[in-house]
């Protein structure tokens, strides 16, 4: 990790990183769609590849408009929970089961992105970057709104099919 001695180069640390999460989202993301079988849970998926994208463009317009440099900085964490969505396709048959479990490790990425705008906009704020603080709320509400709409699928539909699924099974 390069220094970080001001919270200037906090802002730009934390800014490179959630830029690798959705990048590597970008690729991620319509991978799951295939994986998914609930049509639903698919739209959903592809629905926040396009957001994600512009997610990616926003990140790159407050670089462009700061006169920023983001750093070369890979987040681990984001690897790390992909590598387990990977590791729930491997493992479940294509059907409801897996399905539940994709909504799972989603979630958890939805959940890490919220933390990391969320703290990044006190950063920005902090500093008085208000047009960062802007694109970013506008990002922050698609991954809570992402989020909300996994939580009624799985409530409503999907945990419902897993179970269905695993009478039928026995
Ligand atoms: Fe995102
Ligand atoms: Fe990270
Ligand atoms: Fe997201």
């Amino acid at each position: 990790m390069s220094k970080i001695t001001c919270l200037e180069d906090a802002f730009i640390h934390e800014l490179s990183d959630i830029h690798s999460a959705e990048k590597q989202l970008t690729r991620a993301l319509p991978k799951l769609a295939r994986a998914a079988s609930n049509a639903d849970l698919a739209d959903a998926f592809m629905a926040h590849t396009d957001e994600t994208q512009g997610q990616v463009e926003r990140l790159d317009q407050i670089v462009e408009s700061m006169g920023l440099k983001l750093r070369r900085v890979k987040c681990l964490a984001m690897e790390g929970l992909i590598e387990e969505g990977h590791d729930t396709v491997e493992a479940i048959e294509k059907g409801p089961v897996r399905d539940a479990m994709l909504i799972v490790g989603s979630q958890k990425v939805e959940h890490y992105e919220i933390a990391a705008y969320g703290s990044l906009i006190t950063i920005a704020q902090s500093l008085g970057y208000d047009e960062a603080v802007k694109l970013l709320k506008e990002t922050l509400a698609e991954e809570k709104t992402t989020d909300e709409k996994l939580n009624k699928l799985a409530l409503k539909k999907v945990n419902a099919e897993a179970m269905e699924h695993s009478r039928e099974m026995a």
